[in-house]
């Protein structure tokens, strides 16, 4: 059989319906700022603003309220958020500077951490690489940490509308002049029900897209105004679970190896949200070769491994959920982050270090830098594109970009396979980043051939390991059955492809039936994986998706 290229059967991405070159509507909401996406970035980038413009009112500037405002597709907030987590608390305390640590909406310290490199029956414990140091950081659940953020937020008068996913930038000449959100209440041929609901107009004078991994309206943007990068963005798909457990966990534990196959990136994290709950997942790459890899059922093999089963045994499963990870880091960081009446922050852009897994404190700190850019240029009331690149110039001169630099061909290496890539990523460890020089070249992950192999025959047990059709009721997904079909589907699908998409998507939203390909589409917890590799997600009704509480 010859092996698949996904790029050949993905659609473009559907630019006419995403960027609206319209006048807002006559009942348009007017707002002076617009965070599209209520994850660590909007929020962050909303405290900050409306701290900045209090403080300047109070030194007698004289400045006027703003109209701040957050849009979220969850229905309630932190419900499509998902981590490790373990977060560095480095920005919260930057944000929070009257606040202690122990304020904080964080799980507990970090109090030891322990690498392990797994065979199917055994594990070896390595010493820890020092891009995974996390001493003095905190384990966390994201969503506690976003409903906090929003109450913060809201405390200081902003504006958060759960349930409001954006549709389509709406813009006028070259510049960016709000957003158009979905309607609500469609039935599945996308006639009006009873329920019918419009699309809201909302203008800005700046819109900031926050819209965490592969974001939709980013990556519209970036392709209607032309803005490369050195290498095109990459990406993990990350499956995690939450579990109340007997034994409390003493340490954060990562693992590398068994059970992905030596050609895929990846590895697991196992740590302690408390006394009685763990959070454990798995991340892979995106640009693994085997088209029948399954990272929901490479997390349930897992969980049977000798290191993992007795930390869960006697427990029970709380919460599911995946999402992907933008894993391109310093040379998939697009040229431009900012332009005429519009910035963008956080996991849309890519500011993600992979080798120690974290991104909330740079989604939260870029978010801050933008709020910063964004007061400067609405007291000076210009927010053209040479006013707001200010935001790119803090950013290129911050710790995030240094980070990012330090390790900027870390994942990279990893491209040819998983012994020459530790190798790699080791020197570069001990030079800090200057081993070997130079770029590595990277290719999309829709455009790295695939071989087809039939789905994974493992059968889950429904008490430590589980089915997709269970994975999905744990994350709380209760989208309207009715719903019109948000996931564009490309050309050619042979039965192959229909078994490629099968294994990739963690939540069954894909099916093969003889040679077709079947689309359960209420199914999707938003991860994004095959918008990256197969069909197009687009923004759906509001509130559709997953209910995450723990993730
Ligand atoms: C499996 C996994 C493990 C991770 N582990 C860690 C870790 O241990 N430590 C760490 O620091 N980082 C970790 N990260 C990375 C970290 O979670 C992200 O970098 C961070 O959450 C990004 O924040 P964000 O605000 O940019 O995006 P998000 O947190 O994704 O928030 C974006 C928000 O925008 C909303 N949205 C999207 N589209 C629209 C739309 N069209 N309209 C309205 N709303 C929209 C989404 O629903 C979401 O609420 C991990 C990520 C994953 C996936
Ligand atoms: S259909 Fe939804 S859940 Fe499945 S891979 Fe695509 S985005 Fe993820």
């Amino acid at each position: 059989m010859p092996p698949i290229l996904p790029s050949r059967h993905q659609p473009q991405l559907p630019l006419d319906r995403l960027i609206l070159a319209e006048s807002p509507g006559a009942e348009a909401l007017e707002m002076d700022v617009l965070f599209v996406g209520a994850g660590p970035a909007g929020l962050a980038g909303a405290i900050e603003l409306s701290r900045l413009v209090k403080r300047s009112q109070e030194q007698g500037s004289g400045m006027p309220e703003l109209n701040i405002g957050v849009l979220e597709k969850a229905g309630s907030l932190g419900e499509h958020n998902l981590s490790g987590a373990v977060i560095n608390p480095r920005a919260m305390r930057e944000l929070f500077p009257d606040l202690k640590d122990g304020d904080f909406p964080f799980r507990q310290p970090v109090a030891g951490e322990a690498v392990y490199v797994l065979s199917s029956g055994g594990s070896r414990r390595l010493p820890t690489p020092p891009t995974m140091h996390n001493e003095g950081f905190y384990t966390a659940s994201i969503c506690e940490v976003v409903r906090w953020l929003a109450e913060q937020a809201e405390s200081l008068g902003v504006n958060i509308f759960p349930g409001f996913p954006a549709d389509a930038l709406l813009v006028a000449d070259r510049a960016v002049r709000g957003v158009r959100t979905t309607p609500g209440g469609l039935d599945r041929e996308g006639q009006p029900t009873g329920n019918y609901a419009e699309p809201t107009d909302i203008t800005a004078r700046v819109t900031v897209l926050t819209e965490g991994t592969r974001g939709t309206l980013g990556q519209a943007y970036r392709e209607w105004q032309g803005i490369r990068s050195p290498n095109p963005q990459i990406f993990a798909l990350g499956v995690k679970e939450v579990w109340r457990v007997k034994q409390p966990l003493d340490r954060v534990i990562h693992t590398l190896g068994w059970p992905l196959p030596s050609d895929a990136f990846g590895g697991s994290w196992i740590y302690p949200l408390g006394p009685e709950m763990i959070s454990l997942g798995l991340v892979v790459g995106l640009d693994y070769r085997q088209a029948g890899l399954d990272v929901h059922l490479l997390l349930q093999r897992l969980k049977q491994h000798p290191l993992v089963r007795p930390l869960l045994e006697g427990g029970e499963l709380l919460e599911w959920g995946a999402k992907t990870i933008p894993e391109g880091g310093y040379y998939a960081l697009p040229e431009r982050r900012s332009g005429h009446g519009i910035l963008m922050a956080g996991d849309v852009v890519g500011f993600v270090d992979v080798p120690s897994l974290k991104g909330v404190h740079y989604a939260m700190q870029t978010g801050m830098y933008a709020a910063r850019a964004v007061f400067d240029a609405l007291r000076a009331d210009d927010t053209s594109a040479a006013s707001l690149a200010a935001y790119d110039r803090m950013v290129n001169d911050s710790y995030v970009v240094r980070d990012l630099y330090q390790t900027r061909n870390m994942r990279l290496a990893f491209k040819d396979g998983l012994a020459l890539g530790a190798v790699k990523a080791g020197l570069m460890a001990l030079t800090g980043g200057r081993f070997p020089g130079g770029q590595i070249v990277m290719h999309a992950d829709a455009e790295r051939l695939r071989d087809p192999s039939g789905p994974d025959p493992f059968v889950p047990d429904g008490v430590l390991t589980f089915s997709k059709v269970d994975a999905v009721f744990k994350s709380g997904n209760a989208t309207r059955d009715s719903i019109p079909q948000h996931l564009m589907v490309g050309e050619d699908i042979t039965g192959e492809v229909a078994d490629f998409y099968t294994s990739l998507c963690p939540a069954g939203v894909y099916e093969r039936i003889g040679e077709e390909l079947r689309v359960n589409a209420p199914n999707c917890v938003d991860c994004k994986a095959t918008d990256i590799l197969g069909p197009r997600w687009t923004p759906r009704e509001g509130g559709s998706g997953p209910k995450y509480r723990l993730m």
